[in-house]
């Protein structure tokens, strides 16, 4: 459930209704203040609330009930869209962000290399993976604790703040310590114990989309680190599993649409993992400032035909330049601006 207060109904006049309604029912209420009202938020068991009883409230504008099982995730709790603050960078709101790096971190010339380039390009964070959640036993693994002191290593040398991926719950306190956004990836995104311990974080989570799951389930899986405490969640649509085998995956623009509507939560785009081919990137990349995404993360290679990992899908820094310049045109047309760094 949901109370719009009327906007001049006074600071403690709502205090005070909160104070009501705490007393007599089993919830928690989160009072959030926009730019045009003030909203509560009811989290718990509202059904013995008399909805028509509270609309008559004076100081009331209008109570709703909450249809959908996503609470702290819901625009109707959050009217405005959310602004992670990451390193100074924003994510969320006029602002385009451009994360860009390596599937998988190689050696300290390779994530240095490429982490140079493309912030020379204007990627305002760099990703790499250091634990790979690989189909195969067999594959390349990633190197794991080095690979973390490898992207450090970047992080110094060029100002890009980290993004990578975690994959259990016994890295946590590293991954707190050492990285900037934390990345689900879309094998664990239904992964609930590592989606609970890191509501018990405080840091930005980018929530990648499971293989095969609604944007309801995805949206849930924001709401289990949400419901922690940790509201700094940014969605990412990487493709969903679909009959068609000519890409990796298949792309749901419409997915952006979904969350803007239905989330406040920033959502931004994966067109790497989403296609796996290069040339598919840069036109998705377009579509996805199109529909309205707030950025990008991208797959970046200097030699993609030598990549451990992902090389089909890896640009070159040559060619993620040509992307980022007409990214900031597409932006322009809808009002926004590619993020830069200061
Ligand atoms: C990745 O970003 O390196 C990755 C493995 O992505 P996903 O979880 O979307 O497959
Ligand atoms: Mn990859």
């Amino acid at each position: 459930m949901i109370i719009v207060m009327k906007h001049t109904t006074e600071e403690q006049d709502i205090l005070n209704l909160i104070e009501e309604l705490k007393s007599s029912y089993p919830v928690e209420i989160q009072k959030i203040t926009g730019n045009a009202c003030t909203v509560l938020g009811f989290i718990g068991d509202t059904s013995a609330i008399d909805i028509e009883q509270i609309q008559e409230d004076a100081r009331v504008h209008k109570a709703m009930r909450v249809i959908e099982p996503f609470k702290k995730a819901n625009r109707l709790f959050h009217p405005d869209n959310s602004i992670i603050e990451v390193n100074g960078r924003k994510i969320g709101g006029k602002d385009i962000v451009i994360i860009a790096g390596p599937c998988s971190v190689e050696s300290e010339e390779q994530i240095v290399g490429i982490a140079e380039a493309v912030k020379a390009s204007g990627a305002t964070f760099l990703r790499g993976g250091a634990y790979k959640p690989r189909s195969s036993p067999y594959a390349f693994q990633g190197l794991e604790e080095d690979g973390l002191e490898l992207l450090k290593i970047a992080r110094a040398k060029t100002g890009l703040p980290i993004v990578t991926e975690i994959m259990d719950t016994q890295t946590i306190n590293k991954f707190v310590e050492d990285v900037d956004i934390i990345q689900v990836g879309a094998r664990n995104m239904q992964n609930f114990t590592l989606l609970k311990e890191l509501g018990r974080t405080r840091k930005p989570i980018l929530l990648k989309r499971g293989l095969s799951s609604t944007i309801e389930e995805w949206i849930m899986a924001a709401e289990y680190i949400m419901a922690g405490g940790n509201e700094q969640v940014i969605f990412c649509e990487r493709g969903i599993r679909t009959f068609e085998s000519y890409t990796r995956n298949t792309l749901d623009l419409s997915a952006i649409c979904a969350i803007k509507k239905l989330s406040h939560l920033p959502v931004i785009v994966d067109p790497s993992h989403a296609t796996g081919l290069k040339f598919m990137v840069g036109p998705l990349s377009m579509a996805a400032i199109a529909a309205g995404a707030d950025g990008v993360i991208i797959e970046v290679h200097n030699n993609p035909a030598k990549a451990l990992c992902d090389g089909a899908q890896s640009i070159t820094p040559e060619e993620f330049t040509k992307v980022a310049s007409k990214m900031r045109k597409y932006a322009e047309i809808e009002e926004r601006q590619i993020s830069e760094v200061k």
